[in-house]
């Protein structure tokens, strides 16, 4: 963790953390400009994701882990990380392999313990569902629709974009009382960001609220304030930053700030929301740790709460409200 001891409160540094919403990382240890940000196609060609906050902050921390002095240029990074190896990289972030590793012992596989469901809704409907539970009626006519759908490439199933059964797929997660988890605001250009405002699903949850389910509204950003109203006059709502985090770099303490405006300390949750590349583990991870660390010393030096409050709401954010919510053991 270079250069963070000094700066971060110590027991913001020292908090374990349950990363609730993250990714597997890729075998080969990834393309960097591409896998960077939620961007495709042309829009990453020249390495143009580097040149943002996120790939800022990716070359502020990541360059001392592979022996590079911190700002090393992109360049000399790609070319230090590809003389390493993808198996080399990832053995220098175990808190990310370890993150990852339990993202697979959560799968739906063989031998591993499932703690919640994810709805990608938002990427192929939009978030405005109807709160009403489908009759098995309407399940049967949207799957003949979906099924006898044009396919896609090489045969592959026709995109399941059908509200009818994105609908039915959230009423059996909650059928089985696990928490389920909502794709919300930003994401790859897959989405259209408009249709994935939070507010767009207060009729479902208001029909899922006397279910009991926890409902976690994942990354959020830029509608992340929406998405803390929900948390604060939803018991059963749960809210995030992940994805956004790394991606703001530098401003991940602003973004924070404004995330805790509503949302009840007793159920905003940590997540990185990281995908394939090592990096992003690591960054999700630290530059969440600085920003609730720089939230906290402000909140301290104005003497607007204590240090025993920092302290306790480190510990809620961190891990404890995550545990709560999926019945985790500690
Ligand atoms: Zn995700």
């Amino acid at each position: 963790m270079d250069g963070m001891s000094e700066s971060v409160l110590p027991f913001v540094a020292a908090q374990p953390l349950v990363d609730h919403h993250c990714h597997g990382v890729l075998q080969a240890g990834g393309d960097l400009a591409g896998m960077l940000n939620e961007a495709d196609g042309d829009a990453v060609a020249d390495g143009m994701p580097l040149d943002s906050l996120a790939g800022l902050a990716l070359r502020r921390w990541c360059p001392p882990l592979l022996g590079l002095p911190p700002h090393a240029s992109a360049d000399s990074y790609a070319r230090r990380r590809a003389e390493l190896g993808g198996q080399e990289v990832r053995s220098r972030f175990p808190d990310a392999y370890a993150r990852a590793l339990r993202e697979r012992v959560t799968a739906p596989s063989f031998g591993s313990a499932v703690v919640g469901f994810k709805s990608i809704a938002a990427y192929r409907v939009g978030l405005e569902l109807d709160g009403r539970r489908p009759g098995d009626g309407e399940v049967v006519a949207a799957a003949s629709r979906w099924l006898g759908g044009d396919g896609g490439a090489g045969g592959a199933p026709p995109r399941l974009a059908d509200e009818v059964l994105h609908r039915f797929f959230i009423w059996c997660g909650a059928d089985l009382g696990l928490p389920i988890q909502f794709h919300v605001g930003y994401g790859d250009r897959d989405i259209d960001l408009h249709r994935c405002n939070p507010l767009l699903l207060t009729g479902l949850l208001r029909a899922l609220e006397p279910t009991g389910v926890p409902v976690m509204l994942l990354h959020n950003y830029p509608y992340h304030r929406e998405a803390g109203y929900l948390a604060q006059v939803f018991p059963p709502v749960y809210a995030d930053l992940g994805l956004a985090t790394h991606n703001v770099g530098a401003r991940a303490t602003a973004l924070l700030g404004e995330a805790l405006e509503l949302v009840p300390l007793r159920k905003f949750l940590f997540s990185s929301d990281a995908f394939g590349l090592p990096e992003l583990y690591y960054l999700g991870t630290l530059l969440f740790r600085r920003a609730l660390s720089a939230f906290l010393a402000a909140r301290l030096d104005a003497d607007d709460m204590s240090y025993a409050d920092a302290e306790r709401v480190t510990g809620l954010i961190g891990a404890e409200n995550a545990r709560r919510a999926y019945r985790l053991e500690a």
